[in-house]
């Protein structure tokens, strides 16, 4: 029967292949698996074989066994993400059952990487403790935060990093302490894996004041981001001294349209779906933008999104 499901599926990848990636592979593994509605965007074709591990001895062994049988790999939480129209070929994996948050002591938190940010942000406000509150309204998974070293003018993952916990390709945990890592604007260098989870240092406070000031900057961001439509957060990085926002603004390309993806009216740096707009509109939108704006100012733009797949 599984034989029969992948002899019809254009994957790149054998059926013996898949058999020995996925011996022993407890989570739930989905092939030929719509990617659209794993992404905030609501875009994308089809992973060969989607995972959810089980825990991290299971995302132990998947990342062994593909790097053994050299299949491609990747993690998604969907949303700095832009999912080609032809799908990802290989292994997509979504960490949504490592979520697991617990206080170590008074100042230490450890969290798995699957968990959302707002899910951790509330288990500090629960707890009074400070330093996440630069995540309101960030929905990505810890694991992606820390990967693309997310953060607001409030602060970012930089700030409230200890130590990241990784699998290498080899299937090993291995623990690498933040100030051994470089981190720039959007951006950790960190060693090849996946991202199992992070351990944060906090600062004990008001609980009070916490909920205050994280309802405040919620209801600032929802007044100045599209938050009701399909979006992946900033398209682009803002170049130093100005912001990307502003360049496309002048460039008078807001509410500007590609089939059903329009540069957001709230805020220019947003790009929305509305409704049926394919990777191939966001990549043409994207390519717009950056030249409209490099002919004018002489700044190219630089994608923040991540793109994945092919098509
Ligand atoms: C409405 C909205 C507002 C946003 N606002 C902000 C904001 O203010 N600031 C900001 O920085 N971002 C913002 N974002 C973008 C996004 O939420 C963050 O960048 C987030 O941290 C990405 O997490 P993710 O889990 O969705 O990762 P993805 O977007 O799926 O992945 C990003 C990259 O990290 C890799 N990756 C993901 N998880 C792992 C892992 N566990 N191990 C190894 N690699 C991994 C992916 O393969 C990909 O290359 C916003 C997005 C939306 C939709």
């Amino acid at each position: 029967m599984m034989d029969c499901q992948l002899e019809d599926r254009k994957s790149a990848i054998s059926p013996p292949q898949f058999a020995t990636v996925l011996s022993g592979v407890r989570g739930a593994v989905t092939f030929d698996a719509p990617l659209a509605e794993l992404t905030s965007l609501r875009i994308g074709g089809p992973a060969d074989a989607l995972i959810v591990p089980e825990d991290v001895p299971d995302v132990r062994r998947i990342v062994r066994q593909a790097a053994t049988a050299r299949l491609p790999l990747m993690v998604l939480g969907g949303t700095n993400l832009l999912v080609k129209d032809g799908g990802v070929r290989g292994l997509v994996l979504s960490l949504s059952k490592l979520a697991a948050v617990t206080r170590e002591d008074e100042r230490i938190v450890f969290a798995e990487a699957g968990v959302r940010l707002p899910t951790l942000l509330g288990y500090a406000v629960s707890q009074s403790l400070s330093g996440l509150e630069w995540a309101v309204g960030i929905p990505g998974t810890l694991g992606g935060a820390v990967v693309m070293n997310a953060g607001t003018k409030l602060g970012d993952v930089q700030n409230c990093l200890d130590a990241v916990q990784m699998v290498t390709p080899e299937g090993h945990v291995r623990t690498c302490a933040a100030a051994d890592l470089a981190f720039s604007y959007r951006r950790v260098d960190l060693p090849e894996g996946v991202v199992v989870g992070a351990r944060l240092r906090l600062t004990p406070a008001s609980k009070k004041h916490l909920e205050a000031s994280t309802k405040a900057y919620l209801q600032y961001r929802k007044h100045s981001q599209p938050l009701s439509q399909p979006n992946a957060g900033s398209v682009f990085k803002n170049p130093s001294g100005t912001t990307a926002g502003r360049l496309i603004e002048e460039a008078g390309l807001k509410g500007y349209r590609v089939g059903d993806a329009q540069v957001s009216a709230k805020h220019a740096n947003f790009i929305v779906n509305l409704g049926r707009a394919r990777a191939t509109d966001m990549l043409l939108l994207i390519k717009k933008i950056q030249q409209d704006v490099f002919h004018r100012t002489g700044t190219m733009l630089e994608l923040e999104w991540k793109v994945v797949g092919e098509g």
